[in-house]
């Protein structure tokens, strides 16, 4: 059975704080409460790749309606099912004659640009904090109206980019144009709502820019 691979590229721009969580480590002198994810070669910050393909397989399940009652990961043995074929097959549609079981998509860890890398050293060599903003937030009290409960929140600081890659396995007999549509309807998705954590409150706001 022949496999060919088609890629998805470009730019992910950060257009307001993104925040994807790492391990706290509390025996870190200085450390943060909330620290990000990153890669520990280099202390850089990085957006894995299950972060996009867990957003966007959300996005795409709750916009084929295909939302399990029970707020499990959407999974059927439908053979046509786009969800099922590009992220994934059920176990059980083990039993379909002729039936790929493996998803379609590979989403790779995506990976600051050169140029936003040198801007966060520049960044860090002011502020102190390496390659993030450090954000305080707060719980407002409902009687008194004051601030309370001050916490520090690392973040990506907007205008960072990312350079991203998905890779498309097409097998014999897959529909390449319906598969690739369904993550550029993905892609576009992931921009309408936001990725990482705090979405609600103004973070992980993207740009999408197609190689
Ligand atoms: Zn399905």
């Amino acid at each position: 059975m022949a496999l060919n691979y088609k890629e998805i590229k470009g730019k992910i721009i950060c257009k307001t704080g993104l925040r994807i969580g790492g391990k706290e480590n509390t025996i870190e002198i200085g450390g943060v409460d909330n620290p990000i994810i990153r890669n520990p070669i280099d202390d850089f910050p990085y957006i894995p790749g299950s972060t996009l393909k867990g957003k966007m397989r959300f996005l795409l399940e709750h916009a084929s309606g295909k939302v399990d009652p029970n707020g499990k990961v959407h999974s059927c043995c439908d053979s046509d099912c786009l969800i099922c074929k590009v992220f994934g097959k059920n176990a059980d549609a083990k039993n379909i004659p002729n039936e790929i079981e493996v998803g379609r998509v590979i989403f790779r860890d995506a990976f600051l640009t050169e140029k936003s890398k040198e801007e966060l050293k520049e960044l860090a060599q002011k502020t102190g904090y390496k390659y993030v903003e450090r954000k305080t937030e707060n719980v407002i009290n409902r009687k008194s109206g004051t601030a309370e409960h001050p916490r520090d929140m690392e973040r990506v600081p907007a205008g960072a980019e990312f350079e991203f890659s998905i890779m498309i396995r097409l097998f014999d007999g897959d529909n390449e144009k319906e598969i690739i549509d369904f993550v550029n309807k993905g892609l576009e998705l992931l921009q309408k709502d936001s990725i990482g954590g705090s979405g609600s409150r103004g973070y992980g706001k993207i740009e999408i820019h197609i190689d």
